[in-house]
């Protein structure tokens, strides 16, 4: 299957691509789009569903964003500072820094639902 991404011109919008690819579960352009060896295996992600992606901020070649998916009925967040690099006139993915949050209480549930999260996916988590 081919997906259409758009032109990614800065980080930002090659970050919200590769979100889209995540989405999509689409190897090529992930592993096409980094300048990682380390590639894409989707048998890592059979059972994750992506469910929001918040772009935090984005300044010179750096975007911070959440990311929100379901495994198992469980939510989790990626919350992460990304570096990327123009590479021959294409934006890539460089590397990344971690931060351990945590899903608010009284944050929207990622789900959708509208509800606070507390008052919705919350109750299943571990
Ligand atoms: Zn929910």
């Amino acid at each position: 299957m081919n997906f259409i991404y758009k032109k990614a011109l800065t980080p930002e919008q090659l970050m919200r691509n590769r979100y889209e690819a995540f989405v999509n579960k689409d190897g090529d352009y992930l592993n096409n789009t980094t300048t990682q060896t380390t590639f894409y295996d989707k048998t890592h992600y059979l059972n994750t569903e992506w469910l929001k992606l918040d772009v935090i901020s984005a300044k010179d070649n750096t975007v911070e964003f959440k990311a929100y998916y379901r495994e198992d009925g469980v939510i989790h967040l990626l919350h992460e500072k990304s570096n990327f690099i123009e590479v021959d006139g294409m934006w890539k993915y460089d590397n990344g820094e971690l931060f351990n949050s945590k899903i608010g209480r009284n944050e929207s549930c990622p789900c959708g639902s509208s509800k606070k999260f507390k008052k919705c996916c919350m109750k299943n988590q571990l």
